[in-house]
């Protein structure tokens, strides 16, 4: 197959503001590539994609960010910047996309959920958040009668939050393995990977760790300047160890060393890439209960599903996290979620888009 991918219009690929979008892009190329298919991947200047992925063709669009939705309100009206990043990037995959079988949206975003309605060309689109926006939704809603094939979801419960989709395609995601290494390392550091931001919980991980009397190391972006410095203040000084935002390789050398990942959601994660990261260097996660973590995490095996919100259950947790086999964290991402595995089930649901069009 030809296809063509439009990335996130936030942030350029390799800023870690495009969140999880930017590595299951980068593992999706990788994935395609391996299996002999041809890419195309537009994307904001500055981006580039990782190593092993050149003979993706890139192309470079300028332009404005969109505003991410999950720090807007749930009735936001759908705003377009003037000289829209967005709107510049479509209209380059359209164009290259005259030549390729499907067109591949990775953005959420109205625009170009809308214009599955309006093409001659397939557009499939991979959804990454969880129900976040009504106007969105109610279009995914019209857009699905029409067109069902064209929409999959990474977890099964992130695609419950689209309650009118019957029968939701769930395509999981992808790692490359080679990408990290596995650590049999049960005497690090507490450790939490995210953009910090509300949604992401930091502050209920920086609790445990105050309570045990620990440092919390924290990879990520600040996405939430405020909100940071807030959680910084309501804990003593020197509990939260930040670590800055690493490259995929620096940053699996120094979580691979850690004991345990906390992963703090506040909302329905929608898939959590952060916690197979985790458990591809053979550190076990302990989650809350609730969206693609709560998929991901096999409770007692490969980690801890604590009660939604609950920092005392979690804490509890932390504190037998030694029963984990740590290759067992592994072994679960070799068996259920490498790049091949995730490429195969996109091509299959790929193919299916094209031949209903
Ligand atoms: N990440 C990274 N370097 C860091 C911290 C995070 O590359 O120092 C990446 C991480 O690999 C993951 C992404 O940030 O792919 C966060 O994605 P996730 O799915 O966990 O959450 P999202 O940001 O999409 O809500």
């Amino acid at each position: 197959m030809h296809i063509v991918l439009i990335s996130t219009p936030i942030g350029f690929l390799g800023s870690g503001k495009g969140g999880g979008v930017e590595l299951t892009l980068n593992s999706l190329v990788s994935g395609l590539l391996s299996l002999g298919h041809s890419v195309d991947v537009i994307a904001p200047g500055n981006s580039k994609l990782h190593k092993g992925n050149e003979k993706a063709k890139l192309h470079f669009v300028e332009g404005e960010d969109q505003i991410s939705w999950q720090h807007q309100n749930y009735n936001s009206p759908v705003t377009i910047p003037d000289n829209s990043l967005l709107a510049g990037m479509l209209e380059k995959g359209l164009d290259i996309a005259k030549q390729a079988d499907v067109l591949l949206n990775m953005s959420f975003d109205w625009l170009p959920i809308w214009m599955t309605l309006n093409l001659e060309i397939p557009i499939a689109h991979i959804i990454s958040m969880g129900s976040e926006s009504s106007v969105i939704s109610n279009l995914i809603s019209k857009v699905y009668s029409k067109h069902p094939y064209n929409f999959a979801f990474h977890s099964k419960i992130q695609a419950d939050d689209y309650p009118f989709i019957k029968k939701p395609i769930i395509i999981g995601n992808g790692f490359k393995l080679d990408n990290y290494t596995f650590q049999d390392s049960v005497k690090g550091s507490l450790a939490w990977v995210g953009r910090v931001a509300p949604e992401k919980g930091l502050e209920d991980a920086v609790y445990v760790a105050n309570k045990l009397g620990e440092k919390l190391k924290v990879w990520g972006v600040k996405e939430d300047e405020t909100y940071a410095s807030k959680i910084e203040k309501s804990f003593p000084k020197g509990t939260i160890d930040w670590m800055g935002f690493l490259s995929t390789n620096e940053l699996q050398k120094e979580l691979g060393k850690c004991r345990v990942l906390l992963n703090t959601p506040k909302w329905n994660e929608a898939y959590g890439n952060v916690v197979v990261e985790a458990l591809a260097c053979g550190v076990p996660v302990i989650a809350y209960k609730r969206g693609g973590p709560s998929e991901i995490i096999q409770h007692g095996q490969t980690g801890y599903l604590a009660n939604p919100d609950d920092k005392k259950n979690m804490l509890s947790y932390v504190e037998i996290i030694e029963k984990i086999e740590r290759k067992k964290c592994r072994e679960w991402v070799e068996k259920n979620a490498s790049t091949d595995i995730f490429a195969n089930k996109v091509v299959n649901w790929l193919n299916k888009v094209k031949h209903e069009y």
